[in-house]
């Protein structure tokens, strides 16, 4: 039906016109007219190679559009589009998912176009293993037909990819004949598909049995699916209810109707415990796509997703960008999470574009989460998403009894951060043979060093922030520019020699002191440092899983997804840590990230226990975690969000203005705050110092621009960024959606 006639569409070519409209894959204004030679016959979607400034480069041919190039070239001065290229056309779909991204992040399509593109190495003219596909209708000429030729064409199927020999074989011609219709535009060069690399999961493959609020959930989904129309849904359910086996049943569903499905998952969840679920479940592997995948892989899965030969794929964030030529769902599993939102280049979240995407591909989206963000659950009480949860535990296991160690009556000892509640808990665990799990959310041994004699403290020289001692490995970090330096023997300022101090815990300070508590306790430290990509936090799961440690300590990589059956404690060392600084958003995260890591403890056959040490147990924070009741903690949130505009009740953009001349910084920030737009419904807050001041050598103000939620932002943007001049030394960065304010 509809389908078909999309595809239709996107085939019809170019027809009449001397020049075509190529996006290129870089950060430029818009995309360039290029003069097509008689020869080639394109269309919208084509990659093909052109030339800017001498040079090729790939690009896609874009749709035409009535504007004008913003710098028209006359006719007789076009660069000619060189060669198409012999890969699968980008699709309408992914073609105004890449304009409208453009479009609502301010970034150049170019930009975006870039991650399209994934590795440009894809589509480098096949050497091996090329075939010949069918050319499809469009031609403007008529090459003659012969007997042979007609055979031939008889043979083959629209868009499928025949090797050669066995071709010429099966219509009974020389391969000559082939070359003939290929230089005639009849057939054209394609790769073969991958023999076997991107095996079919199997939809009918037996999955477990699904109970009551489960199977009621994943028929939804799979009603949802069916229509082959869009839609948003919101799966909610605590940690271990079982949503997971519910949205593959989606993904099946997906799989039946002869769809692709994308699931995005934050990196770190990309775990091989994960993977091992999907292929219990199906038989087979997914195309998995993240930043640890090799290039080559990268190459291959691009490719295999481009020709459907990769039903499901896996990843992180930029996945969302494949060119999948028939999405029909999208999952977004833990959509509360930050990771989804990329911070620099095109800045854009994930979760919210994946709803875009969807939309545009015809397709279901699934949000899911145990602890949704105020943004999904504000549109799934309007309607806007359908709403499902699962209200339980799958087989009955209990949620952890979650308590408060109050530290101003139980402190730890002197520069020690274990309360002795906590010290004696952890010693009950480890005696009755379980596991115990330290979190803190911090990376390395301490966060701040400073001079006992003079208070000096060691900061980075180039950024707003104290460098954090990494003891194992001898050195002071700065966690956001990557600046390291070894720990100096005396005071940099007052030259006293050993009178540096380690100031506050870090996960390796608390490992050290678990060491002092529980000698004999088998000790694992997870952090991204320490574990480096899905593969290595893949494998130290499964050493807890398989009981090789009994005692983990953990930075905010224990808390997704992870399956510990035989953790029965979690002992939060700080848990007031994401309260400080203003940001508005900062209790909501607190409440998702500490409620996550404590979803860590018990299952069925062990019941869990959560301790927070905490200075304010009476926070709403904690009594929310205490209660369980995170739906009434939401409710306060969206009170006191509400009457503002603050989010999801408003809309909010961040222009961050930086340069490395601080008073350029200043000038350009006051000149965008003088020209501040305003209006009914549209507020600007601003100038001030932007979060992090100082960053890798930057000085950065930040401007919010706040409006009512039925006010557009980006016409507001774009009008307000083209009447101030912004000079060459400054960079004016767009964050439309931040998430802190
Ligand atoms: P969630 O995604 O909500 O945290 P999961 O889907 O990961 O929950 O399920 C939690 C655990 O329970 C997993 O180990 C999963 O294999 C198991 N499980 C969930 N549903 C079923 C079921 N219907 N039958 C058997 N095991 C299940
Ligand atoms: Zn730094």
């Amino acid at each position: 039906g509809s389908e078909k006639r999309r595809d239709m569409k996107d085939t019809l070519p170019v027809s009449g016109t001397q020049r075509v409209r190529v996006l290129l894959p870089l950060p430029l204004a818009g995309a360039y007219d290029y003069r097509v030679p008689p020869q080639l016959d394109i269309h919208p979607g084509d990659f093909v190679t052109v030339s800017l400034n001498q040079r090729p480069i790939i690009g896609v041919v874009w749709d035409p559009t009535e504007e004008p190039e913003a710098t028209p070239v006359a006719d007789h001065r076009l660069k000619p589009v060189t060669a198409i290229l012999p890969a699968p056309r980008m699709t309408v779909s992914l073609r105004r998912f890449i304009d409208w991204v453009a479009a609502y992040t301010l970034s150049p399509p170019g930009a975006v176009l870039r991650m399209a593109m994934g590795s440009t190495a894809a589509l480098e003219p096949p050497t091996q293993q090329a075939g010949w596909v069918l050319a499809g209708a469009g031609s403007n000429r008529q090459p003659r037909m012969t007997p042979e030729r007609q055979r031939v064409m008889a043979v083959m199927e629209p868009g499928r990819v025949y090797a050669g020999a066995p071709l010429a074989e099966a219509a009974g011609v020389s391969l000559g004949v082939l070359r003939g219709m290929a230089d005639n535009g009849l057939i054209r060069p394609a790769l073969l598909p991958h023999a076997s690399r991107f095996n079919r999961p199997d939809p009918e493959h037996p999955g477990p049995k699904l109970g009551g609020a489960q199977a009621e959930a994943a028929a939804r989904l799979v009603a949802k699916v069916a229509t082959r129309q869009f839609g948003v849904t919101l799966l909610t359910g605590v940690t271990g209810s079982g949503k997971t086996e519910v949205y593959l049943d989606a993904v099946a569903e997906a799989l039946r109707h002869g769809r692709q499905a994308l699931v995005l998952l934050p990196e770190i969840a990309l775990s091989a415990q994960w993977l091992e679920r999907f292929k219990a479940r199906f038989g087979v592997a997914p195309a998995l796509w993240h930043s640890e995948v090799t290039p080559r892989t990268r190459r291959d899965t691009w490719r295999a997703v481009a020709e459907g030969e990769a039903p499901v794929v896996v990843g992180a964030r930029s996945a969302l960008f494949l060119p999948f030529p028939d999405l029909g769902l999208i999952i977004v599993d833990e959509e509360h999470e930050t990771a989804f939102k990329q911070e620099d280049g095109v800045v854009y979240n994930a979760r919210d574009m994946a709803v875009v995407r969807a939309r545009m591909a015809h397709a279901a989206c699934v949000l899911v989460s145990a602890t949704p963000s105020l943004e999904s659950l504000t549109n799934a009480e309007s309607g806007r998403y359908e709403a499902l949860n699962l209200p339980e535990r799958h087989g009955g296991a209990s949620l952890p009894a979650v308590e408060t160690i109050d530290l101003r009556r139980t402190p730890p000892e002197r520069g020690r951060f274990l309360s002795p509640p906590l010290i004696e808990a952890v010693t009950a665990t480890l005696e009755r043979g379980e596991q115990a799990m330290l979190f803190l959310n911090r990376r390395g041994y301490a966060p701040l060093t400073l001079c006992r004699h003079c208070g000096h403290r060691m900061r980075c020289p180039n950024c707003t922030a104290w460098l954090v001692e990494h003891r194992a490995r001898r050195q002071l970090q700065c966690h956001h520019c990557g600046h390291s330096e070894a720990p100096p023997a005396e005071c940099p300022e007052c030259g006293t020699a050993n009178s540096l101090v380690a100031v506050g815990p870090g996960v390796e300070r608390v490992l050290e002191e678990a060491a002092a508590h529980w000698p004999e306790a088998r000790r694992l430290v997870m952090a991204s440092d320490t574990l480096p990509g899905p593969a290595a936090a893949g494998m130290a799961a499964q050493q807890i899983q398989d009981r090789e440690v009994d005692l983990i300590i953990g930075t905010q990589i224990v808390a997704k997804g992870w399956h510990f059956p035989h953790l029965t404690l979690v002992g939060v060392v700080d848990a007031d840590l994401g309260l400080a600084g203003g940001d508005l958003r900062a209790a909501e995260r607190t409440v998702q990230l500490l409620h996550q890591v404590a979803g860590r403890a018990g299952r069925a056959e062990a019941p869990g226990r959560v301790l927070l040490q905490s200075f304010s147990p009476e926070h709403p924070v904690m009594q929310a975690l205490i209660s369980g009741d995170l739906d009434a903690f939401m409710a306060e949130e969206a009170a006191i969000r509400r009457p503002g505009h603050w989010p999801p009740f408003g809309r909010l953009a961040a222009l961050i203005v930086s340069s490395e001349d601080e008073r350029e910084a200043d000038r350009t920030a006051r000149d965008l705050g003088l020209a501040a737009p305003g209006g009914e419904g549209v507020q600007v807050l601003g100038p001030a110092p932007a979060p992090l001041a100082l960053l890798r050598g930057r000085h950065r103000r930040r401007l919010l621009l706040k409006t009512r939620r039925e006010v557009a932002v980006q016409p507001i943007l774009r009008d307000w960024l083209a009447r101030v001049p912004v000079p060459g030394s400054v960079r004016v960065q767009v964050d439309v959606d931040p998430v802190s304010f």
